[in-house]
């Protein structure tokens, strides 16, 4: 049995997402995007709104959400800033690996102060040296009695300045390789936790992305999370349940664009056949819309295959794939649409275009993602 409908409470909170989003978000973007500025007070709203620990579940203080409702939240944030809403979900995605892997004692004990405020958490997994290949990361950590002592610097971190607390990936025993990675906890007043300078992106401006660095930070052994050197299986989770998320952000940029491109071309005064009146122009649209209407359908399914208990690697592969590799084609189609208008900064539709792009790099690039999915198929 295949329904495509929403329930009633998955419609009302795609609406109080949309309204929360038009209302409160679209009209900071400019300035927050122009100004790199990370704006606590849209955070704090969110979370009053009960929409920034979604995720988390109930008996941790969370909303007890799953991953289909994240898309439609992450759609509609996302439309209205990229920069805003990869923050936002950057909480979620930093909790994850606790989520995942973490004892219930550690939820219990970490969880519901975190969400019982405006706080939000850092995933700490990339490195100068290591980006898509995970598995050379240099970030070491060593057992001293009833501690574990982290070294190293974690680069392009979502919310890298702003969190109070971060999933670290680190080499416990270097001579395993990927299989001697384990993944702690760090709180942000841990001794020894500093933040390099802030990344001047080309899009998603208003993310605070920043060096991580790890110099002598010293964690109770119960921070670890999972069993033995279980940190390569607990980030490939985690990036498994996050795709389809990262997936409809890059669905709502792109609405949001074709969105622009069918308003400019109706209020434009009728002529016959010529400039945006024409076939050409007016396919273009019809291209964008499949592709937007395609690309929501795969993250949705990847969404409910994990939130019913199924594997998903290789339909969240193609769903970060499909929704970031047209949401570029889209946005770049919605400024070539408005022609000049679209190229100048008083619009929204350049932003769009730049903010595309880094979906098609974050969460593994998306020749990465094609590595995963052809595993997948021929193992
Ligand atoms: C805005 C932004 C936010 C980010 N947020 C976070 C975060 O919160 N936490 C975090 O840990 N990281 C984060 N990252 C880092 C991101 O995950 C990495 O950039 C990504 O994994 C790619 O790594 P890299 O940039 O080092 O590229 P590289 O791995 O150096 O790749 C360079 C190029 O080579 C290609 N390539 C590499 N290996 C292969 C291969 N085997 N086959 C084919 N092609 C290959 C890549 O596709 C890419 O085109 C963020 C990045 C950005 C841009």
């Amino acid at each position: 049995m295949i329904d495509f409908s929403l329930s009633p409470e998955q419609e009302v909170l795609r609406d109080l997402a949309r309204d929360f989003a038009q209302k409160e978000i679209v009209p900071l973007a400019p300035q927050l995007e122009r100004e790199q500025l990370h704006s606590e007070e849209v955070v704090e709203k969110c979370y009053r709104l009960g929409l920034l620990h979604y995720g988390v579940p109930k008996e941790y203080g969370g909303g007890g959400l799953g991953s289909l409702e994240g898309c439609l939240l992450a759609e509609e944030l996302a439309a209205a800033c990229a920069g805003v809403e990869v923050g936002l979900y950057g909480n979620i995605l930093g909790l994850l690996p606790l989520l995942i892997a973490g004892s219930p004692e550690l939820k219990h004990e970490l969880l519901p102060r975190h969400c019982s405020g405006s706080n939000v958490a850092a995933l700490c997994l990339t490195e100068a040296e290591a980006g898509s290949d995970v598995r050379s990361i240099r970030t070491r950590v060593r057992r001293v009695a009833d501690q574990y002592i982290i070294e190293g610097t974690k680069r392009f971190i979502t919310n890298g300045g702003v969190a109070s607390l971060y999933s670290v990936f680190a080499q416990e025993q270097r001579e395993l390789g990927y299989k001697g990675i384990s993944a702690f906890i760090v709180p942000r007043d841990t001794p020894g936790l500093s933040f390099g300078k802030r990344e001047d992106k080309m899009g998603q401006r208003s993310t605070d992305t920043r060096e991580v660095i790890f110099e002598e930070v010293r964690i109770p052994s119960r921070f670890r999370l999972g069993e033995g050197h279980d940190g390569f299986n607990i980030a490939m989770k985690t990036l498994d349940a996050s795709r389809p998320v990262v997936g409809a952000q890059a669905v709502g940029i792109a609405r949001a664009a074709f969105e622009a491109a069918v308003a400019y071309v109706k209020q434009q005064v009728p002529s016959d056949g010529a400039g945006v009146a024409s076939q050409g122009i007016h396919f273009m649209l019809a291209d964008m819309a499949i592709k937007v209407e395609a690309a929501r359908l795969v993250c949705w399914h990847a969404a409910w295959l994990g939130d019913h208990g199924h594997r998903n690697t290789k339909e969240s592969a193609i769903a970060k794939c499909f929704a970031s590799d047209i949401a570029v084609e889209v946005t770049t189609d919605a400024v070539q649409v408005l022609g000049w208008p679209g190229y100048m900064k008083d619009r929204p539709v350049e932003r769009y275009m730049r903010d595309a792009k880094a979906h098609q790099i974050f969460e593994g690039t998306n020749q990465i993602q094609r590595l995963v999915i052809a595993r997948q198929l021929v193992r």
